[in-house]
């Protein structure tokens, strides 16, 4: 059976008139799905009932189910969501006033593995396909309390690592048949796969691209991130100026701040250094500590430190605020709870 967000309104299109139904109908059942958030071709009031019973039996709308809820205080909440074959990935709503971000996974596990991260503990099991990425979205907006505004990708898996996929998904996204939401609020965040950021570029895609670079010089990143060891901090950014050429979106550096590890002054110099040679912003994480991992997070004051000293030397930085710090929000972590024996 086939997926229906794995699909393009222009196959639908055909699928619909294969079966001599109307062109129309397309743009009806699009309109449910991704406008209204109706996921049950019977609650389609304006299809009629056998039509409804045949798409029922070609075309599933999910094929995950949420199994797992964790809310934070804050109003973050992170749903565990299991396919078929059994494998769960974690995707996650970060309401604010001003925006809804949906936070989603990419594939199950990860193969980069840092050492500081709980997604990639277990290794990377498999991709997730385009559908499942946008089925994350059907199902956090069903526990939403208003219309999801951002999308990051930010959740388990590295995006660049399962491509094609993300950018199909990327595509849906904005694709304002289907969920219609502004490519400048969508951000694919990568461990900085050199080859694939510059092929992005090249897509036409006026997204936010997001570099996990976590260290000022590569024999520290090849400690914290065996996983990438094989590009170096100069390749990353060579494909980050090429993909601000063609896109002309500034860049954003991501830098989780482990404590004694990367948040010295000196590490800091070397971060302003490494910024200055992009149009960047950097965001500074304070770590998100998991359990059984050595790392820990500085202090608030340390955080704004190393930000200040950034903001001397002419770099746009900014310490995040974490949300849903209590509810396992570090990545990864709801899912390995989950797989930890019990
Ligand atoms: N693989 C992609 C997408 C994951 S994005 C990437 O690496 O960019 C998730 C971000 O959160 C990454 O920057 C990741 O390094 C960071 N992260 C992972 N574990 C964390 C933790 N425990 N605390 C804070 N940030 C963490």
């Amino acid at each position: 059976m086939n997926h229906f967000p794995d699909i393009t309104p222009r196959q639908l299109e055909a699928a619909l008139t294969a079966i001599g139904e109307p062109g129309y109908r397309a743009a009806q059942i699009l309109q449910w799905v991704y406008r209204k958030g109706v996921c049950d071709y019977s609650a389609m009031t304006d299809l009629p009932a056998d039509l409804a019973n045949r798409l029922a039996e070609r075309l599933e709308i999910l094929t995950g189910r949420i199994v797992a809820r964790s809310d934070s205080p804050d109003g973050v909440v992170k749903l565990l969501i299991e396919w078929r074959d059994s494998q769960c990935i974690e995707s996650v709503l970060i309401p604010s006033p001003s925006r809804v971000t949906a936070c989603l996974s990419t594939q199950v596990g990860c193969a980069v593995a840092c050492g500081f991260c709980a997604s990639g503990m277990d290794g990377m099991q498999r991709n997730l396909s385009c559908g499942e990425i946008i089925e994350q979205l059907l199902h956090l907006r069903s526990v939403a309390e208003s219309r999801i505004t951002n999308v990051v990708f930010m959740g388990v898996g590295e995006p660049l690592a399962n491509y094609a996929n993300t950018v199909s998904a990327v595509r849906a996204i904005i694709d304002p048949e289907r969920l219609g939401i502004s490519a400048r609020h969508v951000t694919v965040s990568t461990i900085g796969l050199a080859k694939q950021i510059r092929r992005l570029g090249k897509e036409g895609l006026p997204i936010t691209l997001a570099i996990s670079l976590h260290a000022p010089n590569d024999a520290l990143r090849r400690q914290l991130i065996p996983g990438a060891a094989k590009t170096t901090i100069a390749e990353i950014v060579a494909a980050a100026r090429e993909f601000y050429q063609a896109c002309k979106r500034e860049i954003t550096l991501e830098y989780v701040l482990l404590k004694g590890v990367n948040d010295t002054k000196l590490c800091a110099d070397g971060l302003a250094r490494i910024a200055a040679q992009l149009r960047c912003n950097v965001n500074l994480i304070r770590y998100n500590p998991v359990p059984s991992l050595p790392y820990e997070a500085p202090s608030q004051g340390v955080a704004k430190a190393f930000a200040q000293r950034l903001r001397k030397c002419g770099v746009n930085a900014h310490v995040r605020r974490p949300r849903g710090c209590s509810a396992n929000a570090a990545c990864g972590q709801l899912r390995s709870q989950r797989t930890e024996p019990r």
